[in-house]
């Protein structure tokens, strides 16, 4: 029996587990909560270009999956990714697929153990990293094992990706926060649809109100990416989950149960 498990919040990340294959796998979906220390964050500083949101403050989740390395600094998890997935008898090399939603360091920090697996990158990002200088932000340091001699697999994505062909898990385009800047759609047997929104939204309030951060790469993708996240969520009845929102993060189980 196959299993493919997508761990959803916090971080961005994503990716699949994979054992001997027998019969079609059914794709769950779950959230890794590893604990935090992340203080309230004053939004209005840095998370819009236009000096909205005055005296909102909210506390963002750095969950687990491929994010900060435990311990890294305050907002890192308080366990690893690894040490979760053990819980379920998984070892990271049996891991198909790592996928990022971008760059970012509290997105890349858990990458290295993973050391079959292919990464799905968007391409804009890919050539980010691969710069030399890397751009501003990239975090190339997450990447090395998929950089250099002997690298592992990767796959820089200049379109969608549907990871399976079967239309339950795929990567979407949403540049915007960084030029190559990925979300994912997954849907689910029993009809429930989500769209986990990586960093194209930080909270509730900038994606109901196309808020564009004042560090975002380029603000007209920002604004149609999140114009297409909507479109889609409606189209799908898809749920939306903004993975730095506390608010959001209980839409779904958290490890080791999972949405199906
Ligand atoms: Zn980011």
């Amino acid at each position: 029996m196959k299993t493919r498990i997508w761990p959803a919040i916090g971080a961005g990340a994503l990716f699949s587990l994979s054992a001997v294959a027998q019969t079609a796998p059914e794709v769950t979906l779950t959230r890794i909560e590893c604990g935090t220390g992340a203080k309230p964050t004053n939004v209005a500083e840095r998370f819009t270009d236009t000096f909205a949101y005055k005296d909102l403050n909210l506390t963002f989740t750095f969950s687990c999956y491929l994010g900060f390395a435990p311990g890294s600094n305050p907002n890192a998890p308080k366990v690893g990714i690894v040490e979760r997935l053990a819980e379920v008898k998984v070892k990271p090399e049996q891991v198909k697929y790592v996928g990022i939603s971008h760059f970012h360091a509290d997105h890349t920090g858990q990458l290295s153990p993973f050391a079959n697996a292919t990464l799905l990158i968007g391409k804009g990002d890919w050539d980010g990293i691969t710069a030399i200088p890397p751009m501003q932000g990239a975090n190339e340091a997450g990447f090395k094992d998929w950089m250099g001699a002997n690298h592992r697999k990767v796959e820089a994505l200049t379109l969608d990706k549907d990871v399976w062909g079967d239309g339950t898990v795929m990567v979407i385009r949403t540049p915007g926060h960084t030029p190559g800047h990925s979300s994912l759609l997954v849907r689910l047997k029993s009809g429930n649809n989500f769209l986990l929104s990586g960093d194209a939204a930080h909270f509730r309030e900038n994606y109901e109100s196309n808020g564009v951060p004042a560090f975002n790469y380029d603000r007209a993708q920002t604004v149609a990416s999140i114009e297409r996240m909507k479109k889609i969520a409606a189209n799908l009845n898809a749920t939306v989950i903004i993975q730095h929102d506390l608010r959001d993060i209980g839409k779904l189980p958290a490890f080791p149960a999972a949405a199906k």
